[in-house]
């Protein structure tokens, strides 16, 4: 039986838990926002649409579409959990704490996991306070909160967590947010971690459990590759990490100074097999999984195939997913590409697909920040590499989804406009191509650098950013069909989620064209219009929709 909270569809329980499993708590809980507990439908790059603000969509047809919740098992725990909280358990129960002490719980059932005895909350987040580059773009448009900000906040005033007052350690790639004492306070957060926590998590919840205090910011350290332990448990997506660190060195990135590690290749299968006995699939995880094993900037063909080729191998094994590859790699190994595509199993009908970074079309902001993204190549090329990349890529049925950045420090009109050229030179290629708005990160965010605005948004930069959306919403529709053919929904639900968004294709290309025709790009303008009731682009059909939406939301207060 499905049950509801708050208009939202809560975690399905498994075998008929009662909640009762540890009536006094778990020492130690672990748990992540509502936003990361959950497998897409199987779609793991539709969790960039944890990054859209609250209320853009009702909340039913968000958390039923496009972030339906893992499964919870009688205890309270999550059937997947996201890799880093994985790692986190690991090495908890590695240092000595028993399986009884330790439960990754779903955190709408921390009610049933947090009690007397529960000594630390332990938290993963990605963008705790909904700062990170996808959610500022989003919301800075759109105006409202980030889910996954909303629901990050719901964790840490829990009220169960309020009344038994365990020490809320927090962690994950956006701890960083958190690092400012002011933020800390208002949150009422005991101690934030940021970078690795495999060694560092031991000692601090043992502390915790002393009723010691605890240092209210600590960065971890960087783990040598066979001291991070195995997960136990199977991870959101069958996420299996294969190397850590990048060291190309892009300035406003934050993995970018650590060097690249590459976990040996017994370590990830077994990762693998945990993740192949709950039936995931594996996605291999690293900043460029082109570059496992690599000793310098360009792919080392043979230790890559190695790698993939025993993944491959282990039973039950079907295909094989990646999260993130170079361009630059791409483009300097061609033939690695297409002796991989069938190690993978992708062909015409089931494409390969992984993020990917285009950044900027102009060579000067690649050599002001990020000359490493481009090696072996120079800076001057890169706009070529990359459609030479995007070339092979479609040649061997990959699908790249690109992020642009938008805003970079220092950006003139021309760095705009080459970076449109190369948006446009990519228009023939299948692919995703995502505007992000600069956020200061990494050596950028140290320097004091400010994050771009809605009021920096002038017309050049939004015409930017609509063109890469034009690009992504003409090839939607042949992204939607195929894409939710080959992800793991039931029919209902990839129904649903075309539905939905192949409706909000037809609208937003409208949007787009009377911001061109009318507005001459000046998208605040237009904005401003839209807001003060001057012009509108809800299309007649969604009228009564959105009046209702607004007559619940006056009803609600
Ligand atoms: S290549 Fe990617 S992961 Fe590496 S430093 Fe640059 S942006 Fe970061």
């Amino acid at each position: 039986m499905l049950r509801f909270i708050g208009g939202a569809l809560k975690g399905k329980v498994l075998d008929g838990g009662d909640g009762l499993g540890k009536s006094r708590g778990y020492k130690i809980v672990l748990t992540s926002d509502r936003t990361l507990m959950s497998e897409y439908g199987g779609g793991i790059f539709l969790g960039f649409s944890a990054c859209v603000p609250k209320g853009v969509v009702p909340d039913f047809v968000y958390f039923n579409f496009f972030c339906p919740s893992v499964r919870v098992g009688p205890r309270g725990e999550v059937e997947a959990a996201p890799c880093g909280l994985r790692r986190v358990e690991a090495a908890l129960l590695e240092y000595g704490f028993g399986e009884d002490e330790v439960i990754v719980a779903h955190p709408e059932y921390l009610d049933w996991v947090v009690g007397p005895d529960t000594k630390v909350l332990g938290v993963n987040e990605t963008d705790p306070l909904g700062i990170g580059p996808a959610t500022t773009t989003f919301t800075e448009l759109l105006g409202g909160e980030a889910y996954m900000a909303v629901k990050f906040r719901e964790v840490v005033f829990n009220r169960t967590v309020r009344k038994y007052g365990p020490k809320i350690i927090v962690g994950g790639p956006g701890a960083w947010q958190l690092e400012p004492e002011d933020v800390r306070y208002e949150l009422g957060l005991d101690c934030v971690v940021v970078g690795e926590a495999e060694e560092i998590i031991g000692p601090l919840c043992e502390k915790a459990v002393r009723g010691e205090p605890l240092p209210s910011v600590v960065h971890g350290t960087v783990v040598p590759p066979e001291k991070v332990p195995n997960i136990r448990h199977p991870t959101i997506c069958g996420l299996v990490e294969i190397s850590r660190g990048c060291g190309r060195g892009c300035d406003f990135c934050e993995p970018t100074l650590a060097k690249l590690r590459s976990f040996p290749i017994e370590k990830i299968l077994k990762d693998v097999e945990v993740n192949i006995r709950s039936g995931r699939q594996p996605i291999l995880h690293a900043e460029d999984v082109l570059r496992y094993g690599a000793k310098s900037l360009v792919p080392e063909k043979e230790k890559v195939l190695k790698l993939f080729k025993a993944v491959r191998s282990v039973p039950g094994v079907e295909h094989i997913g990646m999260s993130h590859f170079a361009l630059s790699s791409v483009a300097a190994a061609p033939d690695l590409i297409e002796e991989l595509t069938p190690i993978i199993g992708a062909d015409e009908k089931r494409w390969a697909s992984g993020q990917t970074g285009v950044e900027t079309g102009s060579p000067r902001m690649i050599r002001m920040h990020m000359r490493g993204k481009v090696k072996p190549f120079k800076p001057e090329e890169w706009p070529d590499v990359v459609v030479r990349a995007f070339e092979i890529l479609r040649e061997n049925n990959w699908v790249p989804c690109a992020t642009i950045i938008i805003g970079l420090p220092g950006e003139t009109e021309k760095d705009i406009e080459l970076t449109i050229d190369l948006v446009e030179r990519l228009r023939p290629f299948k692919s995703l191509i995502v505007p992000l708005f600069f956020v200061a990160m990494g050596i950028l965010r140290r320097k004091g650098h400010r994050s771009m605005r809605l009021e920096d948004l002038n017309a050049r930069r939004a015409e930017l950013l609509l063109k890469a959306w034009r690009h992504n919403l003409l090839w939607a529709p042949v992204l939607i069909r195929e894409y939710l053919r080959n992800t793991a929904r039931s029919k209902f639900t990839a129904l649903g989620t075309a539905l939905v968004l192949s409706y909000g294709v037809g609208v937003a290309l409208r949007a787009i064209e009377k911001c061109e025709r009318e507005y001459g790009w000046d998208l605040l303008a237009m904005r401003e219009d839209v807001i003060e009731g001057r012009t509108s682009i809800t299309p007649r059909s969604l009228k009564p929709l959105k009046w209702a939406m607004k007559l619940v939301a006056a009803v609600k207060g």
